[in-house]
């Protein structure tokens, strides 16, 4: 910790003093501060910081236009937002300041403790460590991906669904994985949206596919059965011979769509979306289950959802993650898992992470979680090995830990 460079905005001594001290406690030491908006601008537009904790009520210029400016200028990517108004408000800037693009690693209400910014702070770290694996470099290009395709350089890792109740293995999630053999890893993120952009997607997609389905093949052989997650692109389902396409490879490999989850974003569903139903509606004739994935994170409204022919609900990480400490999004993710229930929906958390955030999870009607505490997305191999070995030490460590 001793590297990050933080800078504290509040207009009040007192506040500023305080964070100074929680950081000092975090072996924090280059720290800056500034009493408005204003002089936090000067700073950040002449230095280069990892971190600004910005007050929001302030005088000449308020955290409110501070956060629109540090976003449109880029000047930095982390923040976190203290206030001592309501909840409510705090986390709704921090949904405005996540979709201007800045990562918000924290929104509190004042006086922030030490434990919820020692949580902040990991987060910070691991937002460092995940970009340092990514190589930004040149655009890629349409050879760079059909030579990936062509070379079988990207694969797929799984990721463990559990029952709430019982830890269960319910099913895994495909994601891809590329190790490019020069720019080392790049994330699905990245390769995704490029495949979008140079009209890839489709044959990607077909690839990738083919690859998850082989390795179910492959377990249900071994007498593993569980169902498969595979994401689609919300681009996918503007192809109308999607839905006949998958249903083939499936036959191929005998498989029954009753046992593949296809997950779609939340945002494919909203706005302009009847050639999306569609396909989601033959998907849904053929037998294959639907998930609405990153739900929480998109403006589907509820009559949105209720529209499509959905099996399942993905809460996503926004409003899981750190659940337990704070109050506003508790009452958010418990009216979401009662409006999925409402729905008949497979509900499913994402991005669980902490004992605590399970803890808060398990008394909701949550049917299945995901996340890294249970297991991160790994290869088929060490999936085998994850099930033999930890699951059963997962298991116990929760049965003790609910107990107490
Ligand atoms: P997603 O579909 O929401 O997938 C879940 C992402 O959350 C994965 O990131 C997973 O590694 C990560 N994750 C799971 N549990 C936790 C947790 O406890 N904490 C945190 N911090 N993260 C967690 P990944 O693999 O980097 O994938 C990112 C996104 O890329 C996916 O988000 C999905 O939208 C897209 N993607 C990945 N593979 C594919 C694919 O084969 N096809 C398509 N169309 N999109 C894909
Ligand atoms: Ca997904
Ligand atoms: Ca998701």
């Amino acid at each position: 910790m001793d590297k990050l460079k933080v800078l504290i905005v509040d207009d009040s001594l007192v506040q500023r003093n305080h964070v100074i001290g929680l950081c000092h406690e975090l072996a924090i030491t280059q720290i800056s501060t500034a009493e408005n908006g204003q002089l936090a601008l000067d700073q950040l537009r002449k230095n280069h910081f990892d971190l600004v904790f910005i007050d929001l009520e302030m005088p000449v210029m308020d955290g409110v236009e501070l956060v629109r400016i540090i976003a449109d200028e880029k000047l930095i990517e982390s923040i976190i937002i203290l206030s001592s108004k309501d909840p409510s408000l705090i986390l709704s800037i921090g949904t405005m300041a996540e979709s201007d693009g800045l990562s918000v690693v924290g929104t509190f209400q004042k006086p922030i403790k030490a434990a919820d910014l020692s949580t902040s702070l990991k987060r910070l770290v691991s937002n460092f460590t995940n970009k340092k694996e990514d190589n930004p470099t040149t655009p890629l290009t349409i050879n760079d991906l059909k030579t990936a395709i062509k070379n079988r350089e990207i694969t797929l890792h799984y990721q463990p669904k559990l029952t709430v109740k019982g830890l269960l293995l319910k099913g895994v999630e495909a994601l891809a994985r590329w190790q490019h053999p020069t720019r080392g890893f790049i994330s699905p993120v990245e390769f995704i949206d490029a495949a979008e952009r140079l009209d890839m997607i489709s044959p990607l997609t077909e690839y990738l596919f083919d690859i998850a389905l082989k390795q179910k093949a492959q377990w249900s052989a071994h007498g593993i059965n569980f169902h498969l997650s595979f994401n689609l692109s919300p681009l996918s389902l503007t192809d109308k011979g999607l839905a006949e396409n998958i249903t083939q490879q499936v036959k191929h490999y005998k498989i029954a769509p009753k046992d593949i989850v296809l997950e779609i974003t939340e945002n494919a569903i909203s706005g302009e979306i009847s050639t999306a139903i569609e396909t989601l509606a033959k998907l849904r004739l053929k037998g294959f289950n639907l998930a609405i994935d990153d739900y929480g994170t998109g403006f589907a409204n509820a009559q949105q959802l209720s529209r499509v022919p959905a099996t399942e609900l993905k809460l996503d990480r926004i409003l899981v993650d750190n659940v337990a400490t704070n109050p506003q999004q508790k009452a958010i993710l418990k009216s979401t898992v009662n409006l999925s229930k409402d729905l008949q929906l497979i509900t499913v958390a994402e991005g669980v992470e902490y004992l605590e955030d399970f803890k808060y999870i398990y008394q909701l009607d949550v049917d299945l979680v995901q996340g890294y505490y249970f297991a991160k997305p790994m290869t088929a191999e060490n999936l085998t090995l994850w099930l033999k070995k930890d699951l059963a030490k997962i298991r116990k460590e929760l049965h003790l830990a609910l107990n107490h």
